[in-house]
């Protein structure tokens, strides 16, 4: 049998392509679809150049992206392993099975469902699994550090439920587990979530088990920001406390864009029954093989360095920040993030974040609790360690990031664009001395 000539597109090199050019790190892509292929090379080179402080993103490892882009794309396989509704899952079975199988072993958890498209669907599988539309739902408020699905108003789950919503005290930053049990017995949720996306620290999960016992409630650990920490031993585990778990797996934990539900055997068929047929119709599986790479990596002894590295990463930050003046939710923090409060540096959150970016570091701009100004333009910026930690970063830069911070900062303010362009240069030197992770050089 002869084989059908390969298509011209397939060998052509990208028309743009200068002579010498090293070969592109795409070729298929560049060929097929140059102006695409420039895009991808341009987010490389920000990803390479900058240094990425936003917490929730991270650096995944080559062999993620590999499996992530692999023909396990071209299946449909709606149900679990054993029961599809489509044939030919001889291997995707596999796949899925070493995925749940991984998370099992790494969080020590009965059960667990891989197939959430990301963290928001799968915490409104939870809901699905164990609240009926307008039940009264409970967790921590948005502009308080919590997230969207956990009840606020613009999200399905504030307006499908009735959300109640705890904070933090105005004079620690802490979470007032008086307030919560207040509110708990009060309000009678079905189900009560804890975690966040803005909480510097230690999240005290049987504290919140004892309160959602007395309550009759659901308890439900999200801990997508953490999932990594958790899994490295650099937080404790929620496993033995919550009825659910619930993570993202591209934050911390280092893996693609998805999510994982766990859970004790006794909840297993009303989370596997919510996520399919309740919300989703077909798994991503390359997605899910992508997961299964991540759960082997983070199994791994060097991974537990990783973790540990990353807190002790954030900490250095955070104390270089306060010998700079600068003002730190809760006084500093105890796992990957730190939220600055600029209200004393006389600049609003996202002009700072906006100058920041100028300068190639990257932050997101956020609430600060009890925030004097706007959602869309409040006075805080949230930072994380996770991204620079996994280019090899360690405590001794931390002064130095610091300092680029401060410098930014204060060129937000005074409008000093050549400051923001020294700082720039400064940001890529040391980061061409840390190649990333997954991004080509
Ligand atoms: C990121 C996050 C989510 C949502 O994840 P998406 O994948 O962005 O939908 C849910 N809960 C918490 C606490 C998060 O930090």
């Amino acid at each position: 049998m002869t084989r059908p000539p390969t298509p011209a597109t397939a060998t052509t090199p990208a028309p743009e392509a200068p002579a010498g050019a090293a070969a592109p790190a795409h070729p298929a892509l560049a060929a097929a679809d140059p102006e695409l292929a420039r895009l991808v090379a341009a987010e490389e080179r920000l990803q390479a150049d900058t240094l990425r402080l936003i917490p929730s993103e991270n650096y995944v490892s080559a062999a993620v992206l590999e499996a992530s882009g692999t023909v396990l794309q071209n299946k449909y396989s709606e149900g679990y392993a054993g029961r599809r509704y489509y044939e030919g899952q001889q291997v995707i079975d596999q796949v899925e099975r070493l995925a749940t199988d991984r998370a099992r072993a790494l969080f020590g958890v009965d059960h667990a469902n891989v197939q959430p498209y990301s963290g928001s669907p799968a915490n409104l599988a939870v809901y699905l699994a164990f609240a009926q539309p307008g039940d009264t739902v409970m967790g921590m408020a948005l502009p308080m550090g919590g997230h969207l699905t956990h009840g606020w108003g613009v999200s399905a789950t504030g307006s499908w439920f009735r959300g109640v919503q705890y904070g933090v005290r105005r004079d620690t930053g802490l979470i007032d587990f008086d307030e919560v049990r207040d509110l708990a017995l009060r309000e009678r949720p079905k189900v009560i979530f804890c975690g966040g996306t803005a909480l510097p620290r230690t999240i005290d999960f049987a504290a919140f088990a004892g309160i959602a016992r007395e309550a009759g409630a659901v308890l439900v650990a999200d801990i997508a920001h953490i999932a990594g920490l958790v899994a490295g031993g650099a937080h404790p585990s929620p496993v033995p406390h919550a009825d659910v778990v619930s993570t993202t797996t591209h934050k911390t934990l280092r893996g693609p864009r998805g999510a994982m539900l766990m859970c004790r055997e006794e909840h297993a068929k009303a989370i596997d029954k919510a996520v399919f047929p309740g919300l989703q119709g077909g798994p991503h599986n390359q997605t899910t093989a992508a997961i299964a790479v991540a759960l082997h990596e983070a199994a791994q002894p060097a991974f537990r360095d990783y973790a540990h590295r990353v807190v002790a990463n954030a900490r250095a930050l955070a104390a270089a920040l306060l010998d700079r003046g600068f003002d730190l939710v809760s006084g500093g923090t105890d796992n990957h993030l730190v939220l600055i409060d600029l209200t004393g540096r006389d600049v609003p959150g996202k002009t700072a974040a906006k100058a920041l970016d100028r300068a190639g570091v990257v932050v997101n701009h956020n609430t600060v609790p009890y925030d004097p100004r706007r959602p869309f333009d409040p006075s805080g910026i949230r930072i994380g360690t996770p991204s620079l930690t996994s280019r090899g970063l360690g405590t001794e830069h931390m002064a130095a990031v610091a300092d680029w911070i401060d410098r930014g900062v204060a060129a937000a303010r005074t409008g000093d664009e050549d400051a923001l362009a020294v700082i720039r240069a400064e940001v890529a030197d040391l980061m061409g001395r840390h190649p990333a992770p997954g991004v080509p050089a």
